[in-house]
């Protein structure tokens, strides 16, 4: 009998588990988060800086958040200000004490 299940199982590359996999997928996702994480794990998030890369103009290079500094993947996420500041409301509000490091430190 002829299952989906065996013919994606014959098309599909299988690659070893990656480390960050059970950050983005886990039971109770939210699938726009979890496609978000995804494409910023890869490297991938239109960020100015990526977009620069490709050759776009863009108007500023400067992050939205916090207006000092370039807008990368790494910067957004860790490094500005302003996501620290998130961060450090989140895990107060998780009653978590631990600082803020940067995107390699946090993803490990
Ligand atoms: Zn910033």
């Amino acid at each position: 009998m002829l299952k989906v299940k065996n013919i994606w199982d014959e098309i599909r590359v299988v690659s070893d588990r990656i480390d960050w996999q059970r950050l983005v997928w886990f039971p109770g996702h939210v699938p726009k988060h979890n496609t978000i994480s995804w494409i910023a794990i890869l490297g991938k998030l239109p960020t100015k800086d990526l977009l620069m890369r490709m050759g776009m103009r863009v108007e500023s290079r400067d992050c939205l958040l916090c207006d000092i500094a370039g807008e990368s993947r790494d910067h957004m996420f860790f490094d500005c200000p302003y996501s620290k500041r998130c961060w450090a409301s989140v895990l107060g509000l998780c009653s978590l004490i631990k600082g803020i490091g940067g995107w390699n430190e946090e993803l490990n």
